[in-house]
């Protein structure tokens, strides 16, 4: 495949990758990850790509931290998530779809005990029926990951990795990969579900944008450029590889130096501007927002420790 390339089919399913090795100081799964400490304020994929689409949707976010209820879409995307990482747990022979399923129902007890406000996707009383239907809907997520790849032929790097590094220019870049396969010929793969039901156009430019950040921390970290930018869309089956090239990652890098300057500036002054375009229609705040009558709460100043940091919502959109 050409450098720069992009592809859209199923994915082989006799592709292999090595075993795990040992992560760098920089990079740890997230169940490793310390998430209570102080850290300097970072640029994640997310909270990039929420300035890009809207400053004041950023400011909302990572500013402010107004809640958000959390969509069906997301608490499932959260746990499709979840089982995938346990699936690769297993050993090799033993990641088929029915131990997919069974994990489905122990691992959505664990999450909504951890995260209990998540039961509020549901009607309040809670039926029975509604859980089970929206279980199915995840279950048919799972379904249509086998479709994409025999996780059996697969030995991951590492799953959930947290991967953070600094730029030469001294900006952070933090954020989680789904999964990172390494060939024994040292060739890197990122590989990114999605579980979403944002329109595929744009969701593809946000999801390309994300796969370029974690190329960008990737190489830096590693010295070695991706070798494919994987995305896996489990409601349709359709997965998407790209694979990037040096300059073009010099080329994104100065983008997300320039984001994160345009950050800093806004955050000094509380210039966050509303950009309204048709993803307000996924937009939580439309009634602060001035683009629709609202009026936003009093700046509240540059937040510490960190306005970069991304929920495992975000992570699994
Ligand atoms: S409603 Fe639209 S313009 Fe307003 S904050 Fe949200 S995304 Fe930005």
């Amino acid at each position: 495949m050409a450098n720069g390339s992009t592809t859209t089919g199923t994915a082989s399913a006799t592709e292999t990758a090595t075993e795990t090795a040992t992560a760098t100081a920089t990079e740890s799964t997230a169940a490793a990850a310390p998430r209570t400490e102080v850290r300097r304020p970072a640029l994640s994929p997310s909270r990039a790509g929420d300035f890009k689409q809207c400053p004041l949707l950023y400011r909302f976010r990572a500013v402010d931290r107004l809640p958000e209820t959390p969509t069906k879409a997301q608490v499932r995307g959260t746990l499709v998530h979840s089982v995938l990482e346990r699936l690769f747990a297993l050993p090799r022979g033993d990641r088929t779809p029915e131990a997919a399923r069974e994990l489905l129902r122990p691992t959505w007890s664990e999450l909504s005990e951890e995260s209990p406000e998540w039961m509020e996707i549901f009607t309040d009383p809670v039926s029975a029926e509604e859980v089970a239907e929206w279980l199915t809907s995840a279950e048919k997520l799972l379904d249509s990951y086998f479709e994409l790849e025999d996780p059996r032929t697969l030995s991951p790097e590492a799953c959930e990795l947290h991967v953070e590094t600094e730029l030469d220019s001294g900006v952070l870049l933090r954020g989680y990969i789904d999964r990172l396969d390494v060939a024994p010929t040292g060739e890197i793969r990122v590989v990114d579900y999605k579980t979403g039901a944002a329109p595929r156009l744009i969701g593809e430019a946000k999801a390309m944008f994300q796969m370029k950040f974690y190329a960008v921390v990737l190489w830096r970290l590693r010295g070695v450029v991706p070798r494919q930018l994987k995305l896996l869309y489990l409601s349709d089956g359709q997965a998407l590889a790209y694979t990037p090239d040096e300059p073009e990652l010099a080329r994104f890098e100065r983008t997300l130096e320039a984001i994160w300057q345009a950050i800093l500036r806004a955050g000094r002054t509380g210039d966050f501007r509303p950009n309204p375009s048709k993803l307000c229609g996924w937009c939580s705040h439309q009634d602060l927002c001035p683009s629709f009558g609202g009026t936003p709460p009093d700046y509240p100043g540059w937040p510490e420790p960190d306005p970069g940091e991304e929920s495992a919502l975000d992570r699994a959109d």
